[in-house]
């Protein structure tokens, strides 16, 4: 062997061991150490070396496997098909190489004239699932593990409200495949909430939803917002389907959520169109998608095809570049949050991260900034996922080696807005800034988060910042005692203006009281929790009242939580702050009324939509309809109630006329939806 050979050998061996370590962390841990983009360079490395030397490719090497060995805390699943992975594409020229080989490949096989059709799909970044129904009945959910076994997560799977447990129609065995996924507003909450309870962050909402399927307490499973786009079938039993495209349509009507912009090309140029447009609409999605998948839509030639490695051949996923970027972390900065404890956050050499230059990254708090052990002048890994805050990840694995490296950051001596000494309270993770209603800093931070909360049309920070400067509210209560003269008098606001923020501000007293439960900005109690322990107590009186075993019984709420919301209800600023709500006219009782996504005026109903809406997107009018209770399918069915009607309909219009369906346009949803 020569020495080059050797070499090479010695690198193959080195990666596969990194690539092995990362796995692990990735897959078993869902907690990575390097970004998606680091992780990638390593196996495409690994990928050129053994394709250049193929004696070098050993049946064990990363690039042959799928995830990693199932935990032993769940039970193990046999799949009953491999649940593979994809080869990728980075660009337009990938995806015609791979349409090349495919028609190379069938013209081996002696089809001289295919047309192949092709069907493209988002690709979700969540974790991937196999769901299994014994005559309609789910019986069993597992995570896909080294593709050949999986861990059994159906107690968690059962907690998703998404997930049919009872499938009418369907054949006696039926493998549906897909992502679960956390939204993408759901995982900035969840993260602010954990950062606020002094809990580890989760590094992306692939991480989340993993975490949250991936342990043992449904209870915890059921307190998050998860979800399941399904993108397939595996094994079936008593039924064929012949295309992708067919098979997603009949899983939409068969209760499965399934993507509703599934599109089928008969042309490379076309598709490769169709994934662009895919890409530029990333940001505006409210789940992460890391590609478009392409299929080839026959499913008896995409079997014709085979399966390489662990890819098969006939599906390719055209992958977006990451939402990381990794640069020099400058300096430490804090901030302070709106319970006074101390907010660090990073000053970044400007960095492009997919298309957006980021300066400023979030650390979360102290205890994270101390678990990711960044560190001033470390090279770092920066995410942004749409409208969560940039966040620095972790420092490469580089910077962690790096000899002289700064020492660990620690928090200021001062309050960086009122320059009060800072203190860190004995049985206290953080460190704090007593000076809490003195302190304009937390006064802004509360502000801010409450009209945020109350959803106070017009309020922004700009004006949460304009009215305290002015000193014409001094806390969130005030708000609602503001008068129009005094606002008209402010440069930039009219009559019209000001009558308009007023009324924006009296609407907002009828918010639900879990809204007014969260607006308080309790460390621990986010939009989630808030949620529960409103349709657990239905009332504020019976919430104060409540001792930690009765808290404790909420879902998503713990004994810390308990604890933390109890000590801030002892708190007379707190009870001082409620007592004026209440007297002001905010909603201090559930009154059996509606909790978004489980109960709402429009529950039991379906509704599928169609074409362009004026001036909703599909995802807006999707939440908005959920929120009120209402079940969004993708394809019209004898359960369809409404077809929302936009520019440019599909085949769904005609359908809906034969079925009878009632046809309502956007304002028609809108009337709906009150
Ligand atoms: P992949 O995620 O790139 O693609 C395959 C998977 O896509 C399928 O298994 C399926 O679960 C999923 N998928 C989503 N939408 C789909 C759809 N509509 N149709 C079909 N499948 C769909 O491949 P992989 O092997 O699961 O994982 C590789 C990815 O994980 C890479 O992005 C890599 O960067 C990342 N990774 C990162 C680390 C790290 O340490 N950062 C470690 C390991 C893997």
């Amino acid at each position: 062997m020569s020495s080059k050979t050797e070499s090479v050998e010695q690198r193959a061996s080195e990666l596969r061991k990194q690539l092995d370590f990362h796995n692990h962390r990735y897959y078993v841990l869902d907690d990575p150490e390097v970004s998606d983009a680091e992780y990638d360079a390593l196996i495409n490395e690994l990928r050129d070396i053994e394709s250049e030397h193929p004696e070098l490719l050993t049946p064990d090497s990363p690039t042959q496997r799928v995830g990693a060995q199932p935990l032993e805390k769940f039970k193990e699943v046999p799949h009953l098909q491999p649940m593979l992975s994809l080869a990728n594409a980075r660009n337009e020229d990938e995806l015609r190489a791979w349409e090349t080989r495919i028609y190379n490949l069938l013209k081996k096989q002696g089809v001289e004239d295919a047309r192949i059709e092709y069907e493209a799909e988002p690709k979700i970044d969540g974790l991937a699932i196999s769901l299994v129904y014994e005559d309609g009945v789910f019986v069993r959910g597992a995570t896909r593990g080294n593709g050949e076994v999986g861990e059994d997560v159906t107690q968690n799977l059962r907690t998703i409200k998404a997930i049919p447990l009872r499938v009418e129609g369907a054949p006696p065995l039926l493998e549906v495949r897909g992502e679960v996924y956390l939204p993408r507003s759901a995982f900035a909450k969840l993260n602010e909430d954990r950062a606020a309870a002094g809990e580890p962050t989760f590094a992306n909402p692939r991480n989340s939803a993993a975490g949250s399927i991936r342990q043992l307490d449904p209870k915890l499973a059921a307190s998050r917002p998860l979800s399941m786009w399904c993108y397939g079938v595996g094994v079936v039993d008593g039924m064929t389907f012949e295309t992708q495209s067919q098979t997603l349509e009949w899983l939409a009507e068969h209760g499965f959520k399934v993507s509703p912009d599934v599109a089928v090309y008969d042309d490379v140029d076309s598709l490769a169109a169709g994934c662009r447009a895919w890409e530029e609409r990333r940001e505006s999605l409210d789940f992460e998608i890391d590609g478009v998948v392409v299929k080839v839509n026959d499913l008896e030639l995409q079997r014709s095809l085979g399966v390489v490695g662990r890819e098969p051949r006939g599906a390719i996923a055209w992958k977006f570049p990451p939402m990381t970027a990794t640069t020099k972390l400058n300096r430490v900065a804090w901030n302070v949050g709106r319970t006074g404890h101390m907010i660090p956050f990073a000053m970044l050499e400007p960095v492009q991260v997919s298309g957006v230059t980021v300066k400023l990254a979030t650390l979360h708090n102290e205890e994270d900034l101390r678990r990711k052990d960044v560190r001033d002048g470390d090279e770092v890994i920066v995410m942004r996922a749409g409208d969560v805050i940039p966040q620095v990840v972790s420092p490469t694995a580089k910077a962690q080696k790096r000899k002289n490296r700064a020492a660990p950051p620690g928090p200021p001596e001062r309050c960086p807005a009122c320059d009060t000494p800072t203190v860190k309270p004995e049985e206290g993770v953080w460190t704090i800034c007593p000076n809490r209603a003195g302190c304009p800093g937390q006064v802004l931070q509360h502000v801010k988060h409450f009209v945020g909360a109350m959803d106070i049309d017009g309020f922004g920070e700009e004006t949460a910042i304009r009215f305290l400067r002015e000193g014409i509210i001094k806390d969130a209560a005030d708000i609602y005692e503001l008068d129009e003269e005094r606002i008209v008098q402010l440069d930039g606001f009219g009559e019209i203006s000001a009558r308009n923020l007023l009324a924006n501000i009296e609407a907002s007293k009828q918010q639900p009281f879990f809204r007014v439960l969260y607006a308080l900005g309790i460390p621990g109690i986010g939009w989630v929790n808030a949620r529960n322990l409103a349709a657990q107590f239905g009332s504020m009186d019976a919430l104060l009242e409540a001792n930690e075993e009765q808290i404790v019984e909420t879902d998503g709420i713990g004994p810390e939580k308990a604890k933390v919301l109890i000590e801030e209800f002892e708190d007379e600023r707190n009870r001082e702050l409620i007592e004026r709500l209440r007297g002001l006219g905010l909603q201090m009782e559930q009154e059996g009324g509606p909790i978004p996504g489980t109960e709402g005026p429009l529950a039991g109903k379906t509704f599928v939509i169609t074409g362009t809406l004026p001036n909703l997107s599909r995802e807006d009018a999707t939440q908005r309809l959920e929120e009120a209770g209402a079940k969004v399918t993708n394809s019209v069915s004898k359960k369809t109630d409404y077809l929302v009607l936009g520019a440019d309909p599909g085949s769904k219009l005609a359908k809906a006329e034969k079925a009878g369906t009632e046809i309502i346009d956007e304002d028609g949803l809108l009337a709906l939806l009150g």
